[in-house]
């Protein structure tokens, strides 16, 4: 690959599967981190705040910075604060990820609201739900974190937010706004904090749907791993195709200089 000067580094299904490190990772990182190429930690994992998902970052092994780490949930309150600023919003969400948007300024009610917000949520039920399809069928925005129907845990996969995303864009006829990857939101967000252009960073993920198509769709370099949930043979169907594919990150070397 030529001209890379920074990474945007996955986690789930990259450098760790659920609740377990894929071993070498860390020392990457590390390796990483002592050459001249700047990289950040981006993670559509909108289920706690950003410090938390740090916090179980450290807890696996990894020593990462606050400023080396992207969330879903950070993008959720910069894209928030750029596009609605004086918005009341109604989040569907896990405690820590309510907490970072208060946190951040955002104006949360549970009522008279103007945007609906879907985030990771394991409280998750028809009451929340059917009171979201209601303020969304009456006009208020509605928005979600990510899009993933699937995210890694130790049983394999425990389903994510996709499925919920549809439940209410069918009932309301209304599609979502998708805030992480593969949007464009933490496209900017990362290159804003690299300094960087599209051009000459890469990312590197499991995920085609996800990862690789938001590499494509924001113009920048891709590189696939086999050590998550795409398979040789998804990418056979696949419309989304990687630039370069390895068998995980430990062989990254082979594909970047750093
Ligand atoms: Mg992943």
């Amino acid at each position: 690959m030529d001209g890379i000067k920074g990474l945007l580094i996955d986690v789930d299904g990259t450098l760790c599967l659920g609740d377990s490190i894929i071993p070498g990772t860390a020392e990457i990182i590390e390796k990483i981190r002592l050459s001249e190429i700047p990289f950040l930690v981006l993670s559509n994992n909108s289920s706690m705040s950003s410090e938390e998902y740090l916090g179980k970052l450290h807890r696996l092994g990894f020593n990462l910075k606050r400023e080396e780490l992207l969330t879903a949930t950070e993008a959720t309150v910069f894209y928030l604060k750029e596009k609605y600023p004086d918005a009341r919003v109604m989040p569907l969400g896990m405690s820590g990820f309510v907490g970072e948007l208060i946190d951040g300024g955002i104006n949360i009610v549970d009522d008279s609201l103007d945007v609906v917000l879907l985030a990771y949520d394991k409280t998750i039920n028809f009451d929340k739900l059917n009171k979201a399809g209601h303020y969304i069928k009456q006009g208020s925005v509605f928005l979600a974190t990510h899009p993933d129907m699937l995210c890694n845990s130790s049983d394999g996969y425990d389903i994510d937010i996709g499925a919920f995303i549809m439940i209410l864009e069918k009932s309301t006829g209304v599609k979502a706004t998708i805030i992480g990857k593969p949007e464009d939101t933490m496209a900017r967000l990362s290159m804003k904090r690299l300094n960087l252009p599209a051009k000459d960073i890469a990312v590197i993920g499991d995920r085609l749907y996800t990862d690789i198509a938001f590499a494509n769709k924001n113009k920048m370099q891709s590189v696939l791993v086999l050590s998550g949930e795409a398979t040789v043979s998804d990418l056979k169907d696949s419309q989304v195709k990687p630039d370069y594919i390895i068998g995980s990150i430990l062989d990254l070397d082979k594909v970047v200089k750093f």
